[in-house]
């Protein structure tokens, strides 16, 4: 058992860390307000090929493991920033990776790596399937050379800053099959081509995560898209699940350690009643606390990880990372607010910014509860609630 981070890994953080530094605090809080994209920060990452840690060398990419990956948005949110904004780009394409065929590969993966093509926005959720994502509707029917994409979506994010979604459909009618995990498919959609027949409507939320509703109206994608074999789609995004999983839980690390450290230092200096909040239980043991919950799930996010890299199974690890690292977070997050008082909520903080975006990682891309219904049902042996 090695828990030391190889040189590679520590110069990695080191490099994101610096490359972070050229966007403070001030510049997320400017685009927070401004509802913007953090385009210039998303082009720095990828002009250094960062955005391309998982794309192996041979198709352009750094050929990086998810420990690796890991640590480049664990440092992200670390800095301050929020690595949600650009996150996917680094393994939506994973799907493409996995299943795609060789020519699917020759033809994207180099694009993506370079970030010429962003392939960012993944659709799934549906307002009428919601987590039972089995039940979805939105239907692709085949047409000659071409599917026809009609429904629905909710909650898609950086649709406007993608040139490709990766998009899970229904090619077989929910009634007509035996097996209910069959009959979705996914298809990879060429956004700026389907101008017109795709409406995409951005939703005013909590964060600012560029996530909008979209309405597909005869949608073209031609059968060469489609991402391996029709009906198995399901599958396919589940093998994608536990390096989701692993990434988020970093990123919930590097938000905890923003919380805790800020936490901290402000409890030090804060002086209320002659002496430093700090030394008061009721402010120090939490934070103390937080830290500590922190520290322990980021031993199981590198378990996951390190399972993951050696391609072992890890779904237990890569679940139960993404609990623990985001609940830490949230734990993280109220403590330093209760801590800051008063200027806990005033924006020039960024507390109130990152306590809104360490908050949907309990919840997105998967909420907890059904993260707790897999450890109870896979791991523990439990009945299924759903
Ligand atoms: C900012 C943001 C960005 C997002 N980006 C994307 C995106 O890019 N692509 C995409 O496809 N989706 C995206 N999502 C959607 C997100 O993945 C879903 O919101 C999430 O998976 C939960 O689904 P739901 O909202 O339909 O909740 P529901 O399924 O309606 O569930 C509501 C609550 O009930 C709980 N629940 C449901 N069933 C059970 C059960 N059996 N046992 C216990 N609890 C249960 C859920 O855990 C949840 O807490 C995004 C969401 C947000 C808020």
């Amino acid at each position: 058992m090695d828990f030391n981070l190889t040189m590679e890994q520590q110069q990695i953080r080191a490099e994101i860390k610096k490359v972070c530094q050229e966007f403070p605090d001030a510049y997320w809080r400017k685009i927070d307000s401004e509802k913007a994209y953090p385009d210039a920060f998303v082009k720095k990452l990828g002009d250094f090929g960062w955005l391309a840690a998982l794309i192996p060398e041979e198709f352009g990419g750094t050929g990086l493991g998810i420990t690796e990956a890991s640590i480049i948005l664990e440092e992200i949110n670390h800095s301050g920033g929020v690595a949600t904004a650009c996150h996917a780009q680094m393994y939506t394409m994973g799907t493409l990776l996995r299943h795609g065929n060789e020519e699917q590969k020759k033809r994207y993966l180099p694009k993506i790596a370079t970030g010429e093509l962003r392939l960012q926005a993944f659709g799934v959720t549906e307002p009428n399937a919601g987590s039972e994502t089995t039940r979805l509707q939105t239907s692709a029917v085949k047409k000659g050379d071409r599917y026809l994409i009609n429904g629905e979506k909710i909650f898609i994010s950086r649709v406007l800053q993608s040139d490709l979604m990766l998009l899970l459909a229904r090619t077989t009618p929910y009634d007509e099959l035996k097996d209910k995990t069959r009959g979705l498919s996914v298809f990879l959609v060429d956004l700026k081509a389907n101008q017109g027949k795709l409406d995409v409507k951005p939703l005013d939320l909590m964060i600012n995560h560029h996530t909008n509703a979209l309405f597909f109206d005869n949608v073209e994608v031609p059968v060469e898209n489609l991402i391996g074999e029709e009906g198995m789609g399901f599958r396919y995004i589940i093998d994608g699940w536990n390096a989701e999983r692993i990434l988020v839980a970093a990123e919930a690390i590097g938000d905890g350690r923003w919380f805790v450290e800020r936490a901290a230092k402000y409890a030090s200096e804060r002086n209320v009643f002659g002496k430093p909040i700090g030394s008061n239980q009721g402010i120090q043991f939490p934070i103390a606390k937080a830290y500590a919950n922190i520290e322990a799930a980021d031993l199981v996010r590198y378990q996951a990880a390190t399972k993951f890299d050696a391609k072992e199974k890890c779904g237990a690890e890569a679940n139960l990372a993404k609990y623990l690292a985001s609940e830490a977070a949230w734990e993280a997050a109220n403590a330093c607010l209760t801590t800051h008082g008063g200027y806990g909520f005033a924006t020039e903080y960024d507390i109130e910014r990152k306590f809104r975006e360490t908050r949907l990682l309990t919840i997105a891309p998967v909420s907890n509860n059904l993260v707790l219904a897999y450890l109870g049902q896979h791991v523990l042996g439990m009945p299924k609630s759903y």
